[in-house]
């Protein structure tokens, strides 16, 4: 059978869907065509069949192993999109008479706190809105009658990221679509956790969801089957037909991830590629940093132009060395290059190369 070139074609800096290691990608190709040699492709096999409960039991025991789970947690993996997260969180953890709190860092926070005011009492505790979501909000206090408090890790859109988790009396509910498994976490701080495959995980198509025990049971409004968390508890993910093939790729992710070293040696490697791209950003005197220096992302870096009149020049320039996805959110403006765990250094270095002799030309 031919193989998909494990050769990278172009140096994908996308925030998502974003890049996936060359050998998932190629294993995940070759899967398409003939599924562990089964003489049928992974697309066109039952999701009740031996194969595939098998690559969903992976997954979810890998999940387990790289975030330290206990049996008090539960690992899903749904469909719907950290967007269904947003709502089926508040829905199934925060009773009628409850209260949740939230931190406000930027667009995915705010579609978070919209969609749980539905279903309860919902407080903005702390908001970087105030510097368009620059930095994060630290230093409020919590009170300890909160069902939760809901946090976005890392904010993919303007580039920050929590790098100290709040001392909090109360459960935390996060999203962690764009930063799960970049590092090691504490795990016995949070109550929930969620995360969309396609930033750092997998393709579109599947949500991780993490939660506690503990955390459910506590509502008496009626939920529908699919959106009750308890329903694909009991059912094993597979209540309904779950997405066969982004879970397929997902434990082929999980899979790369405990082959080199798990979460401590992705966080050593994610810290040298920020620190080769932010030094570059801030030794260059073309260009400056948007997020508040000590919250910068480690997954997606965010930075401008001093004269942005030289923008479109540079993004051609980029492209022209196979440099994709680095022009920035429209409500930030300027650059963004994600730089996802399956972001190889070399390809960071190709892009600081590129900015460096950008500025030497125009300098
Ligand atoms: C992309 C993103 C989402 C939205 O995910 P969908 O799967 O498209 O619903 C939510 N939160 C964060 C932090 C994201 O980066």
């Amino acid at each position: 059978m031919e193989l998909v070139s494990k050769q990278i074609k172009k140096h994908n800096f996308s925030a998502g869907p974003a890049i996936l290691p060359a050998s998932v990608i190629n294993e995940a190709a070759n899967a398409a065509k003939d599924f562990n040699g089964m003489g049928l492709s992974i697309l066109e096999i039952s999701h009740r069949s031996p194969e595939f409960v098998q690559v969903l039991d992976e997954a979810v025991s890998s999940t387990r192993e790289l975030l330290n789970l206990n049996d008090d947690y539960e690992v899903l993996f749904l469909t719907g999109g950290a967007s269904s997260q947003f709502f089926m969180t508040a829905m199934n953890l925060l009773p009628q008479d409850g209260k949740a709190a939230y931190i406000n860092t930027g667009t995915w926070s705010s579609k978070a706190i919209k969609e749980a005011k539905y279903f309860g009492s919902i407080e903005e505790l702390a908001s970087s809105k105030d510097q368009n979501f620059s930095y994060i909000p630290k230093g409020y206090p919590i009170a300890d009658d909160l069902n939760y408090l809901h946090l976005t890790s890392n904010n993919t859109i303007y580039g920050t990221q929590y790098h100290d988790w709040p001392t909090t009396p109360v459960p935390l509910v996060c999203d962690m679509s764009s930063d799960i498994f970049c590092r090691p976490i504490d795990i016995h701080k949070f109550g929930l956790i969620y995360a969309g495959a396609q930033k750092n995980l997998g393709p579109a198509g599947t949500t991780l969801v993490i939660v506690r025990k503990d955390m459910l049971g506590k509502v008496k409004r009626n939920i529908p089957t699919m959106l009750d968390y308890q329903t694909h508890i009991n059912k094993n993910s597979s209540f309904n037909t779950p997405p066969v093939y982004p879970i397929y790729v997902c434990m082929l992710t999980m899979r790369w991830l405990r082959a080199n070293g798990g979460l401590e040696a992705m966080e050593k490697k994610n810290e040298e590629k920020a620190a080769l791209l932010y030094g570059e950003i801030d030794a260059n005197p073309l260009f400056k940093g948007v997020a508040n220096t000590e919250d910068r992302s480690l997954m997606n870096v965010t930075f401008v132009m001093n004269d942005n009149t030289l923008e479109s020049e540079f993004l051609e320039v980029c492209s022209a060395e196979g440099c994709v996805g680095v022009k920035g959110h429209r409500s930030v403006g300027g650059f963004r290059a994600s730089i996802y765990n399956a972001m190889p250094i070399e390809s960071v270095q190709v892009l600081v190369d590129v900015m460096k002799d950008f500025a030497e030309r125009k300098g």
